[in-house]
């Protein structure tokens, strides 16, 4: 069976391409077979992926507005591995178009329900917002895995992301929950970070991954040469911590 994982966090800015781009590049690694969803018309982790989203012709966009079959959209990640459908901001426009096409939180699961058997993990880089598009891979997913940075104002989003996610159990997907948390860009020097840290343990517990991201140089300059930072640096300290976590949610998983 494959897991599919939405990684999601309204808030922008917190690691959700890093992380999925990176966790997408290590599971391939890691020899499980592996699809990336970029649902974010920023389409960072289609760059991040070696695939220039300025010249794509058939995107994410035209899937799930019905114009092309998986097939024609999916393509291979050469610096990653991993296969992938792209996106571009021609999703942005996908957004007012779903609203008047039957089933509209419902595309993507359709979609991917053609390609599920293919892979052991599918990743979907959520946009910064609840929007439609993310809805779309909330009602996708089996689960989701949460990126964040230990600061204050993390704690204030997270209480509503975990209340849209139950409501799309409660009425959409009674599969979908919460894989874990992920600290990203960890700075052990900074003391609110370890206060937060903490808290975060506290509250959560088990939901907390034991791996935790530090904040690491290599990791930001990987994209600007399209590369994931597992690939681009494996030695580098960001680098290992993916590698780890790929490991780690690996073990998970089977315990679901
Ligand atoms: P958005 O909400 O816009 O989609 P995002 O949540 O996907 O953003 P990223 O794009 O992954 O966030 O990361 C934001 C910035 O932080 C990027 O410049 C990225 O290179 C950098 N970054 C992410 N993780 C790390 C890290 N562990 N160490 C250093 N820099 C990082
Ligand atoms: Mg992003």
């Amino acid at each position: 069976m494959s897991h599919i994982f939405c990684v999601a966090n309204q808030k922008g800015g917190v690691g959700k391409t890093t992380t999925s781009v990176n966790l997408a590049a290590a599971l391939h690694q890691s020899g499980q077979r592996t699809l990336l969803v970029d649902l974010d018309p920023q389409g960072n982790a289609t760059m991040g992926s070696s695939i220039d989203k300025r010249k794509l012709t058939h995107s994410i966009y035209h899937l799930l507005v019905g114009l092309d079959a998986l097939e024609a959209v999916r393509v291979a990640s050469p610096s990653g591995g991993y296969d992938i459908l792209p996106s571009n901001r021609d999703l942005a426009g996908a957004e007012i178009e779903l609203v008047n096409l039957e089933r509209r939180e419902k595309r993507l699961r359709e979609a991917l329900d053609k390609c599920a058997a293919d892979y052991d993990f599918i990743l979907i880089d959520c946009p910064p917002s609840l929007s439609l598009l993310t809805l779309n891979g909330l009602c996708a997913a089996h689960g989701v895995i949460i990126p964040m940075q230990c600061e204050y104002y993390a704690l204030e989003g997270l209480s509503d992301l975990v209340n849209s996610i139950k409501k799309v159990h409660a009425n959409l997907n009674h599969d979908l929950k919460i894989i874990g948390l992920l600290r990203v860009m960890f700075d052990s020097r900074v003391t609110l970070q370890q206060q937060v840290s903490a808290q975060l343990e506290s509250h959560f517990g088990e939901k907390v991954f034991r791996t935790v991201v530090p904040r690491n140089v290599r990791l930001a300059e990987a994209p600007s040469h399209g590369i994931p930072g597992v690939t681009f640096d494996r030695s580098s300290r960001g680098a290992q911590a993916y590698l780890a976590f790929a490991s780690e949610l690996i073990e998970r998983v089977k315990a679901l």
